[in-house]
């Protein structure tokens, strides 16, 4: 399908394209759910805003025990980069997960989470690293929790006007394992559910568990029942599968036409206990 005719700029500096963005223009990323959603005639934007070129968004830097990603990173940039490799695996690891090689070299993490797409693998990983989102306007900045952001299905806490311009993650500590884990559709490669999960044992015990959930309903979340019943535990199997079966308790579960919502439910449990497992493995 051809979308409808729209006016598109591309801007030399992220100041240029706020101010187009304030007086209504829609930034343009990687073009990777953008684009077919006007090619199918589900939005008909009629100004384009190009923000996927500018430099100012594009860089993953360590500052003050905490890693920043522009925007702008494309999946591929955050699942190659040494840097997140080596301080935050689980952002690495996730976006590996992500679609196919050409959606990874245009999509970027920006764009993937103002879009918040229920089934998005990124959400599971920022909901465990407790990640912030730094929102930016023309004229304002404000920081926002991963666990805010999200707050719907296709719907985010960005005001008219502002974009993503940040996500900011932490160095992971010593001790600590991290894995994601997901049942994709087999079409897209999108989560039909996904799991994150991040353990950091100390004395022998389970100090610290963060599990982030996508998929299973209308918005990711973090799975804060689970995360109590682990933490003072040895973590020995039977504490995870427990652990585990709490994820999806007391959800209300998607359901269409790749599964059930008590399907979904199951699945959960499931890929919580290999994402679990798998992040014990990794503690050190
Ligand atoms: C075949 C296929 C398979 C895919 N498989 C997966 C998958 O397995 N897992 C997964 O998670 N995703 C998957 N995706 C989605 C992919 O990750 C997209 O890259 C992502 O959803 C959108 O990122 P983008 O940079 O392409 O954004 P765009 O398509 O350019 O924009 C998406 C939306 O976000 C807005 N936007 C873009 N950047 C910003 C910003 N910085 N601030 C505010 N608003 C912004 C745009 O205005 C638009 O509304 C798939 C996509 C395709 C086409």
């Amino acid at each position: 399908m051809i979308p409808q005719t729209f006016d598109y700029t591309a801007p030399a500096t992220l100041d240029q394209a706020l101010a187009l963005i304030a007086q209504g223009a829609k930034p343009l990323a990687g073009g990777m759910s953008l684009i077919p959603m006007m090619k199918l005639r589900l939005a008909a934007p009629e100004h384009l805003v190009d923000i996927g070129r500018l430099k100012e968004l594009n860089y993953i830097r360590e500052d003050a025990g905490a890693l920043h990603l522009g925007a702008g990173c494309t999946h591929y940039e955050v699942e190659t980069s040494p840097l997140l490799r080596g301080k935050c695996p689980l952002l690495s690891e996730t976006a590996a997960h992500i679609g196919d090689v050409q959606v990874r070299n245009m999509g970027t993490i920006g764009g993937s989470i103002a879009h918040a797409d229920p089934s998005a693998d990124y959400p599971a990983a920022l909901q465990a690293l407790e990640a912030k989102i730094v929102l930016r306007g023309a004229q304002s900045q404000r920081t926002v929790a991963a666990s805010a952001f999200f707050l719907d299905t296709f719907a985010t806490a960005l005001e008219p006007g502002e974009i993503v311009s940040e996500i900011i993650v932490p160095v992971e500590e010593a001790g600590a394992g991290a894995s994601y884990q997901k049942m994709a559709q087999p079409a897209s490669g999108f989560a039909i559910v996904g799991v994150a999960a991040r353990l950091r044992r100390s004395g022998g015990k389970i100090a610290m568990a963060r599990i982030g959930v996508t998929g299973l309903a209308g918005r990711s979340f973090r799975a804060t029942a689970a995360e109590k019943a682990l933490e003072n535990t040895a973590g020995s199997a039977a504490e995870i599968q427990a652990a585990a079966a709490l994820v999806a308790q007391g959800v209300e579960a998607n359901s269409d036409l790749h599964a059930s919502a008590e399907y979904r439910k199951h699945l959960a449990a499931v890929y919580a206990g290999r994402a679990l497992f798998a992040a014990l493995a990794r503690t050190a």
